[in-house]
Parts: structure tokens; C-alpha cells; sequence
């Protein structure tokens, strides 16, 4: 047999020893599954017993993102070296993972011999990449001990864990060169090309006696398989179950929709005492999953604007704190005693989730921006937790900020949020003389206002320059005027499910009673709220932004417009909901170069995917902000681009945004302006 071959699957050939009786790697083997299942056993049966929820729907979809996300690594290479870092690691343990049940069987099999006849090519490949992935893991390894002590980055913990897991990966990468070393020192017709590490650590060993050669080898098959195992029995109790847990968590990520769209709760349900989440255990076994998954690599802290602005939320601590309220509950949730006790309520308190792992300004901090989800490299998912957090506050627990009070009355008397009266709806539109809708006589378009495009002073300009708009491009459309309500999308965000499930249903009614199907929007949020969320009240629209439209009008020619027409300097900033949430960031862009000359548009760094959230998301334009405002934070680095211009596609962004303009002194040297009033 090819000695190539040899090495490739059997020591046997070797003349060396055994590595010892099977017994005792079948003694330890078994004792660390054992351990290994009695750490994972718990976790999978809170699982089991946790809400359930579908995330087997769209297989392929599935596939793609694991193969993209997971195994390519896609995300990690936003990251630079450190995202190429632990690329080598994962890839590593994939190659390296044929290795260690060569050595098991080594280890059952002495005398094993697997001949394979003709592949000694792909033996020689495969040893030549394993070495390779054994340098590059120990350089990544290295690379992570060198951060995590001498740079210290801000979003890494230092933890022994983390050190401790890092000499485990180290000692299986050595001891394999200790191994494949021995073996070719004793044999030096073993050594060739494909073995570079272990033909260079043999030539060290040069001089050295068989026995003394025996022990090196037996050290380098033992601190291999013993670290493997050691590795084994801690991948349950410590972070790095994300190990196990990570690709089937990209694989079960959401899928359903692009778009934030939260579940719907049943009211109807008797058997419900409590709505939204009071307990860890409320989480469906998705949310725990990802919980367990958390790898506390931080990079959902980086772009995430309230921790950026010193408020009391970080995406990724509030992960963990979930995750060890879990683990510390887990025997709770498993024993029936404990069960029965919390039922007839004589175990004392249980710790409680809201105010104690959790504070409530952490929930209410959270512009469910969804920067954080974008970031993370295992797609933990946090917007859905976040409103999960806030309806048991509301619903259950009513207890919100005092400010919402007015807010909530607003939105169920005058359907809007500040509590202007319903009439003065459509007196907007009254001077431009914009069409109502009638459904005896539909248009093709009905043009969803929106609150803010409604009331507000400036949202009107922004209604009447899509008015404009339109109107140029001869697009057939009216509104509802009176007859129009709020979405329900902040009631929605801000977890009073009860209230938007009333306006969604109202609303839902009157498009059905109207016969509308094709919707214009200009306000993401309802945008967001309108497609995604509204077929579950029956209402199954066609619905599309202005900055999508007014693009495609554009393109078609059907909207006169001058190319290069002014020489303003132009940021673009993207609206999270058009953007992030939706995937919408060419259209702007588009309009944007049809009236801007190329070179006159700029991007700053955090922009498209890692734009950052004006402030307004999750209904936060209702809250008060303690500490610095995220606008200002938005404002500063949309000035790098040194802008005339700020070219929005969101109402709520314009207020944020030019109100951080006039509190910083700029708003007489910097405008702006919604995407419709560039045109
Ligand atoms: S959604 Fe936005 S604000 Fe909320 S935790 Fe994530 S990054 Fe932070
Ligand atoms: S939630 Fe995701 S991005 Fe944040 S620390 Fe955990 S793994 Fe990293």
C-alpha cells in the first residue's frame, strides 16, 4: 500500500504502538458523551416544550442562507482580518473534523487498515489542505489570544472561558503536527509535500530513538483526542455551544417575509391570562435557540444607535442576560415540583424577567432598527423579542413610559398618534384638489398618506410634493382623506398589540369595502406595516413606496426630469425600514442621479445596509430621549460628507434629522429634503 495512503487513514503500517487497549478511549469517549448529552439534554427539552413556531417554510431559501451565511462565512467579511480570522478557525474544524475520526479509529482499530486503491491523489490533497488549515487555525488563534489580551477591542469580553476554549483548539492543532512529526521522523519514506507541517517538525526530531520517537508520538495522539473530548464536555455549558448550535440557527433564521413583520396574538384565546413575554420560558423555542447561540462576538453592539448614544441597551449583553436568566431557570423549567409550586404560586417569587434581568428602559430604548440583526454573523434576531418585551409591559403589566398615555389615547379616539381630530384628515389636500377615492369609480392607485403626511406641518409638504409628482407623471390615484387611519404601525412597535390590531382591522375593512388593491406609500413605516403585516387581516394589497415609483417613472420615461440639474451636494441617508427592513436602497439613488450630477452624490461610511437609524424607529418619535440624541449622532456622520443636501425617503427621518440640524446650528447651511422634493 501507498505509504501516502497509509498515513492518510492508519498509523498501523507504522510499527508504532498502539495507542492503548480500546477500552480506554472507549472508557473516556463515553464518559465525555455522557457528559456532553447530560449538558445538552436540558437545553433541548425547554426547547421542546417552549411556543412553538414554523421555521421549516421556504426549504430552499434555507438552504441558500446556510450555505451563504454559515458555511461561506458571508458576514464575517464585512469584518475585515477578524472576520477572515474566525472564517479559518470554522473552516478548520470542518477539514479537521475527518481527522479526528481518523484518530478514534486509530485509537478502536489498532490494527486497522482502510486501503483505499487509486486514491492516493485525493489522500495527498486532503493532508496538504488539512496542514494547511492547522497553520492558519494556529495564526487565528494566535491572532484571537493577541486581541483578547494586548488590543482589547470594546466589544469583546475577556473571559476565561474564552481563553481556555482558545489552548483547547491550540492543542488539537499541535498535537496533530506532534503526531504526523513522530510518525514521518520514524519513517522518513512518510514525508513529502502534502505533510509540510509534520515533514518540518520531523526534521526537529532527527536523532531522536524509536521508543523516545513512540512517546512523542503517543503525547501528540493523547493531548489530540483528550482535547477533543475536553472540548466536547464544554461546548453544552459555555458559549462555544454555538458551535453546535449556529448552523442550525442561520438555517431556521427568518425567512418569511424581507420586511419587520411581527406575529399577530390571539385575544380570542381564553386560556391566555398574560400577552407578550413575563417569562423566559414564553420565548418560542426559536428565541431560545437563539439565545444559545449567542457567540458575544459584540458586532451587534458596534452599529446598534441607542448603545452608541450611552442608553441603556446593548444588543449583545441583552442576549447573554437572557441566555444565563435560561440556563439558570432551565432545572426550574424541567422539575414538575417547581411547576405545580409556581401554579398554585407557593415558590415564592420567581425572578423576574421585566425590571430584573431585564429593565424596562432597555426594551423602550430599542428603535427596532434592525442594525444589529443585519451585523450578526449567526442571524440572532432581537426586534421580535424587543416588542415580545414591551407587550407584556403594556398589556400585561401596564407599565410604560408616562408620554405613551397620550399617545395610546390619540392613536384609538382620533387614529393618530398626537390627537388631532380625524376631520382634518384630508384638509390638505382640499387646496391641491386631490381626487377622493370612490369605489364606484377607483383609480388605479389609492395614496396612503400616512399620520405624519397627514398632521404634520412638514409631512404636508412632503404630501404635496408626491402630489406634484404623480400628477406630472399622469399617474391615476386618489386617497381616502377621512375615511383613512393610522396603520397602527407605533402602536404596534410600541407593544400595544390590542390597538393595532384594531386599527389594522379598521383599516383592512375599509380597503376591502373599497375595493383598493395598488397602494402608494411615502412613509416606510406604513409601508413596512401595509405589505407585510396587513395580510393577516385579510387586507392583500399591492403596495409600493414613491421613492420605488417615482424610480420606475423615471426610468420609463413617463416623468420628465433633468438630469444634473442642480449642483447641491447630496448625502443619501436610507430610512431603516426602506432599507434594512425591506432592501430598498437603489431606488433613492436612482431618482437621485437624475437630478444630481453623479459626483455630487456621496455616501458616508455607515450608509445602505450599516445606515444609522434617525431615532424615530420602533415609535421612539412618541418617547423622550435621555442622554445624546441618535439624530445628532446621524447628523455628524452625514456631515463627513460636507452635504447641501440630506436626501431622505421617510417623513419621520426629515423631522429627526432637521431637528438635529437647527439644535446643531446647521440647519441655514444644510437642508432636507424627501426624495419626491429633490425632483
Ligand atoms: S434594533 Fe437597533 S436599536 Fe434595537 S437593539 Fe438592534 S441595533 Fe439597537
Ligand atoms: S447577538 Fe450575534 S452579533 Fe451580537 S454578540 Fe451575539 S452572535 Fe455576536
Amino acid at each position: 500500500m501507498d505509504v501516502s495512503v497509509a498515513l492518510f487513514i492508519s498509523h498501523s503500517i507504522s510499527g508504532f504502538e498502539n495507542p492503548g487497549p480500546p477500552w480506554i478511549l472507549g472508557g473516556v469517549t463515553l464518559l465525555s458523551l455522557f457528559f456532553f448529552i447530560w449538558g445538552l439534554w436540558p437545553k433541548a427539552r425547554v426547547m421542546a416544550q417552549a411556543a412553538k413556531e414554523n421555521r421549516m417554510d421556504r426549504p430552499i431559501r434555507r438552504l441558500g442562507n446556510t450555505l451563504v451565511i454559515a458555511l461561506a462565512q458571508s458576514k464575517m467579511f464585512k469584518d475585515g482580518p477578524v472576520g477572515l480570522m474566525h472564517a479559518f478557525i470554522f473552516w478548520g474544524f470542518l477539514i479537521l473534523l475527518f481527522r479526528a475520526f481518523q484518530f478514534f479509529l486509530i485509537g478502536f482499530f489498532p490494527g486497522f487498515q482502510m486501503i483505499l486503491p487509486g486514491w492516493d491523489s485525493v489522500a495527498h490533497a486532503y493532508l496538504l489542505v488539512k496542514d494547511g488549515f492547522v497553520l492558519l487555525v494556529i495564526l487565528a488563534c494566535l491572532y484571537a489570544l493577541f486581541r483578547r489580551l494586548v488590543t482589547k477591542p470594546k466589544r469583546l469580553n475577556l473571559s476565561g472561558e474564552g481563553i481556555a476554549i482558545l489552548g483547547l483548539i491550540l492543542a488539537i492543532m499541535v498535537s496533530d503536527i506532534l503526531f504526523d512529526g513522530a510518525e514521518i521522523a520514524a519513517f522518513e519514506s512518510l514525508a513529502g509535500w502534502w505533510t509540510p507541517l509534520g515533514s518540518g517538525f520531523s526534521s526537529l526530531l532527527t536523532g531522536m530513538e524509536g521508543a523516545a520517537l513512540n512517546h512523542v508520538w503517543q503525547v501528540g495522539y493523547w493531548t489530540h483526542v483528550i482535547s477533543i473530548l475536553i472540548f466536547l464536555v464544554l461546548l453544552p455549558r459555555s458559549k462555544h455551544f454555538h458551535i453546535i448550535t449556529s448552523i442550525p440557527n442561520v438555517f431556521l433564521g427568518n425567512v418569511t417575509q424581507t420586511g419587520n413583520q411581527l406575529s399577530r396574538l390571539d385575544f380570542e384565546d381564553e386560556s391566555k391570562e398574560t400577552f407578550g413575554v413575563t417569562r423566559i420560558e414564553e420565548f418560542s423555542w426559536k428565541k431560545l435557540l437563539d439565545f444559545h447561540t449567542c457567540t458575544e462576538c459584540g458586532r451587534c453592539d458596534v452599529f446598534c444607535p441607542a448603545l452608541n448614544t450611552d442608553k441603556p441597551l446593548s444588543p449583545k449583553q441583552f442576549t447573554i442576560d437572557l441566555r444565563d436568566h435560561l440556563n439558570a431557570e432551565t432545572p426550574n423549567l424541567l422539575s414538575k415540583k417547581k411547576k405545580e409550586e409556581n401554579q398554585t404560586g407557593s415558590s415564592g417569587t420567581p425572578a423576574a424577567l421585566l425590571g430584573g434581568v431585564i429593565q424596562d428602559e432597555t426594551v423602550w430604548a430599542c428603535t427596532t432598527c434592525g442594525a444589529c440583526e443585519e451585523e450578526c454573523p449567526v442571524m440572532i434576531e432581537f426586534v421580535n423579542k424587543m416588542v415580545d418585551l414591551r407587550r407584556s409591559l403594556v398589556l400585561t403589566e401596564n407599565r410604560y413610559p408616562k408620554e405613551l398615555a397620550g399617545a395610546f389615547k390619540s392613536l384609538e379616539t382620533h387614529s393618530n398618534p398626537w390627537g388631532f381630530p380625524g376631520t382634518q384628515r384630508e384638509a390638505w389636500a382640499q387646496e391641491l384638489g386631490v381626487k377622493q377615492w370612490d369605489k364606484n369609480h377607483p383609480t388605479e392607485y389609492l395614496y396612503f398618506v400616512g399620520c405624519n403626511g397627514s398632521f404634520d406641518n412638514r409631512g404636508k409638504k412632503i404630501s404635496e410634493s408626491v402630489v406634484r409628482a404623480l400628477r406630472k407623471a399622469g399617474v391615476d390615484f386618489s386617497i381616502l382623506g377621512n375615511r383613512e387611519g393610522c396603520t397602527g404601525d407605533p402602536a404596534r412597535r410600541l407593544g400595544n398589540e390590542y390597538l393595532f390590531d384594531m386599527l389594522a382591522t379598521q383599516n383592512a375593512k375599509t380597503f376591502k369595502e373599497q375595493g383598493v388593491i395598488k397602494v402608494i406609500v411615502h412613509c416606510p413605516h406604513c409601508f413596512n406595516s401595509l405589505k407585510h403585516e396587513y395580510p393577516e387581516f385579510g387586507a392583500k394589497l399591492e403596495v409600493i413606496h414613491h421613492s420605488e415609483l417615482l424610480a420606475a417613472l423615471i426610468k420609463e420615461n413617463k416623468l420628465p426630469v433633468t438630469g444634473g440639474a442642480t449642483d447641491e451636494t447630496v448625502v443619501v441617508h436610507d430610512s431603516c425600514y426602506m432599507g434594512r427592513h425591506n432592501k430598498v436602497y437603489d431606488a433613492p439613488r436612482d431618482i437621485l442621479k437624475s437630478t444630481v450630477s453623479p459626483e455630487r452624490i456621496k455616501e458616508v461610511d455607515n450608509s445602505r445596509e450599516r445606515g444609522t437609524c434617525c431615532g424615530a424607529g420602533g415609535a421612539r418619535f412618541l418617547l423622550e430621549e435621555t442622554g445624546p440624541r441618535i439624530s445628532h449622532l446621524r447628523i455628524d456622520e452625514l456631515m463627513q460628507a460636507n452635504p447641501d443636501t440630506i436626501a431622505v425617503s421617510c417623513p419621520f427621518c426629515v423631522l429627526m434629522l432637521e431637528d438635529a440640524l437647527k439644535a446643531k446650528n446647521l440647519a441655514d447651511r444644510v437642508k432636507v429634503k424627501d426624495i419626491s422634493e429633490m425632483l
